[in-house]
C-alpha cells in the first residue's frame, strides 16, 4: 500500500510503499521527548531508497547515549518534524509517524529507552520493551537487506 504524508505547511511532502517499512518502533528518550515536546516520538525505519521526499528540511544533529548522531530533520517553515536518520547510518531514515496522512495501519514492534518513559505517556508492555537503546544487532541484519 502506497503511503503519503506531510508537514503542517505541507511545503515537505513523502511517500512510501508500506511492504519496505523495516520496523516501526516508540522512542521515549530525553532528546525525543524534547524534540517531539511530547513523551515519545514514534518512528518508522525505512531505507531512504524507498522513501521519496519532496521538499527541503533543516536538520539538527545532535549525538545519543549510543555515540551515533541523530539528526532531526524539520520544515523550516512550519517547524514539523517530519523524519530523522543516523548520521553514521545515511542509508536509514525515520519517519515520524504523526506526520502520515492516514497512520490508522501502523503496527508498532516495540518501545525503546522505557527507563525514561513517564508515567503520563507509559511505555505499551504488551509489545517488546527496551530500557535503553535497542541492540541493534537484534536487528541489524534486516535492516542491512533493506539498505
Ligand atoms: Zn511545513
Ligand atoms: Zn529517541
Amino acid at each position: 500500500m502506497i503511503v503519503s504524508g506531510r508537514c503542517q505547511c505541507s511545503q515537505v511532502e513523502y511517500k512510501f510503499d508500506t511492504e519496505d517499512i523495516i520496523s516501526a518502533h516508540h522512542c521515549h528518550c530525553k532528546d525525543c521527548q524534547r524534540s517531539t515536546g511530547s513523551g515519545k516520538a514514534t518512528i518508522i525505519y525505512i531505507a531512504n531508497k524507498n522513501l521519496k521526499l519532496n521538499g527541503e528540511l533543516k536538520f539538527y544533529g545532535k549525538k545519543g547515549t549510543t555515540g551515533m548522531t541523530v539528526k532531526r530533520g524539520f520544515c523550516e517553515n512550519c517547524g514539523s518534524g517530519v523524519m530523522s536518520y543516523p548520521r553514521e547510518i545515511p542509508l536509514l531514515s525515520f519517519i515520524k509517524a504523526g506526520t502520515l496522512d492516514d497512520s490508522s495501519w501502523l503496527k508498532i514492534d516495540s518501545n525503546f529507552f522505557t527507563k525514561s518513559a513517564r508515567d503520563w505517556d507509559a511505555p505499551n508492555k504488551d509489545i517488546k520493551c527496551y530500557e535503553g537503546n535497542p541492540d541493534i544487532m537484534t536487528n541489524i541484519k534486516s535492516v542491512i537487506k533493506a539498505l
